[in-house]
């Protein structure tokens, strides 16, 4: 079977390799330039001896299979234990730990979190820079060799016989609207349309050769800040301290009109507020803004297949949140668990 993979993020390449290494043809496209998604890496400008982690900075594992993942991760030396738990700025005072938070690993990419989506990459034959505008049902009637065409965004085709989309779920809704047949997904599209995302900006910023703070990241409760990251403590930098500021959803939602200038002075200004470094002077600062940081809902089960219909399709990402995983987590074993359905469903024929 040729198996058409929208996304290369966790959950499209987890699912990409499963099929592929049983023997399907697996085809992932990603609009971007780079593997993993959200997962993501940056340089200091054009300092490419500084790596910046400017997505997910880390990652908790609490099932079984996402556990074995992260083995095969750090046995490649791939991924390590970052910390088990981080300070937690209250808005009045910093503390060791969030009262309610778990104390557990946290796990983060040595060479940076975009090398994980690198590393699965491996197993699948991938097309970067590749938008895809939609897929088309070909229909049952007409004898035709493939049950699907993928339509990009450079107005070329292809045809595959299954297609996964392995978006956020408002990436996804607007493929599915695309799609000529929408009868197979017409429970799918309301229940996708029922989950919002946080976004959220993350200011990369090069403080210079000040010291780099002990801590390793900072949980907070401030009214535009939700999370600071001393990358230092990841990898070396050659000495300059590199540090992520993820502002608060509010801050985010508030802001997405606002000139750079201004969002990077007030997130500089509340590191400065939370941490007490000096902010005044950065030799570098660059900021990103994510649409979908993370659902604010999530829907049960690992994933959606379309419903009977003879073409098979489906969705998967972080917004399937069973037995309450989230994240990195949610969308490693939404892919896992859709290879592992599609596998019994549609045995390799040898
Ligand atoms: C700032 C930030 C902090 C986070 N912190 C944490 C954390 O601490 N712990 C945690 O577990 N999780 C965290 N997350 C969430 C985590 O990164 C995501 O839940 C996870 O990476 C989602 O993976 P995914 O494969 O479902 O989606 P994505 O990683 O979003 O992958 C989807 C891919 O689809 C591609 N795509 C979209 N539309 C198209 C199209 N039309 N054509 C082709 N390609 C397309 C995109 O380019 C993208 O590469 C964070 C995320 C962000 C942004």
């Amino acid at each position: 079977m040729i198996i058409g993979v929208i996304g290369a993020g966790i959950a499209g390449l987890t699912a990409a390799r499963k099929l592929a290494l049983a023997g399907h043809e697996v085809i992932i496209f990603d609009k971007s330039n780079g593997f993993g998604g959200r997962m993501a890496t940056r340089y200091a400008g054009d300092q490419l001896d500084i790596k910046i982690d400017h997505g997910t900075p880390c990652f908790t594992a609490r099932s079984e299979e996402f556990r074995q993942f992260v083995d095969e991760l750090r046995e490649k030396g791939i991924a390590d234990v970052w910390a088990d738990h981080f300070p937690y700025f209250t808005g009045e005072m910093t503390l060791e730990k969030h009262p309610d938070i778990p104390v557990e690993p946290h796990y983060f990419a040595v060479d940076g979190m975009n090398q994980i989506g690198k590393y699965l990459s491996r197993w699948v034959d991938t097309r970067l820079n590749t938008k895809v505008n939609g897929f088309t049902f070909m229909g049952d009637t007409v004898r035709r060799k493939r049950n699907w065409m993928i339509n990009f965004a450079d107005f070329s085709v292809m045809e595959v016989d299954a297609v996964i989309v392995a978006t956020p779920a408002p990436q996804a809704y607007g493929l599915i609207e695309n799609t000529q047949d929408e009868t197979p997904f017409k429970r799918i599209i309301r229940d996708i349309d029922s989950i919002s995302y946080q976004p959220c900006h993350s200011l990369m910023v090069n403080l210079g050769n000040q010291p780099a703070p002990e801590w390793k990241a900072i949980r907070c409760n401030h009214k535009s800040v939700r999370w600071i990251s001393n990358e230092v403590s990841k990898r070396g930098n050659n000495g300059n301290t590199i540090i992520v500021v993820q502002s608060s959803a509010a801050f985010a939602s508030a802001n997405i009109k606002s000139e750079e200038v201004s969002i990077t002075r007030s997130l500089l200004g509340a590191l400065s507020e939370v941490t007490g470094m000096d902010t005044g002077k950065p030799v570098w600062s660059q900021l990103h803004f994510w649409k979908y940081r993370n659902p604010r809902n999530v829907m049960s089960g690992y994933f959606v297949e379309s419903e009977n219909h003879p073409a098979p399709a489906a969705l998967i990402g972080d917004y399937f949140g069973e037995a309450g995983a989230e994240g990195v987590e949610a969308a490693y074993l939404s892919g896992f668990k859709l290879a592992e359905r599609w596998l019994e469903k549609y045995p390799v024929s040898k």
